[in-house]
């Protein structure tokens, strides 16, 4: 292999070698809260807080709560208080607290 072919080569290698994990980072979905599990209403902690994926209040559902992290338009979504959890828009439990705004 001539010097350039190999200068080449190896500066094709390296480039690739960098843009496959930035590439994973940004476009792979893996950890991204819309997917996390969603959380159980029987968790212990669920269970502690008396969450429910349907609250019984149109007036305290999670996606009005300052808690909840998920998209306006999204079914389930992450909250502070359950971490790695998703919990459901229309959901509820006792720590709600009203959305500013
Ligand atoms: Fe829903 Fe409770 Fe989380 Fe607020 S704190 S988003 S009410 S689970």
């Amino acid at each position: 292999m001539r010097e350039s072919s190999r200068r080449h080569f190896l500066t094709t290698v390296g480039i690739s070698a960098v843009a496959v994990p930035i590439n994973a980072l940004l476009f792979n979905d893996v950890g991204h809260a819309q997917e996390a599990p969603k959380l159980d209403e029987g968790d212990p902690q669920a269970q502690a807080l008396g969450y429910v994926h349907q609250s019984d209040n149109p007036e305290q559902l999670c996606k009005g709560c300052q808690l909840y992290q998920g998209e306006a338009d999204a079914e389930w979504g992450p909250c502070v208080i359950f971490p790695g959890k998703t919990v459901n828009a229309n959901g509820w439990c006792r720590s709600w607290v009203v959305k500013p705004g």
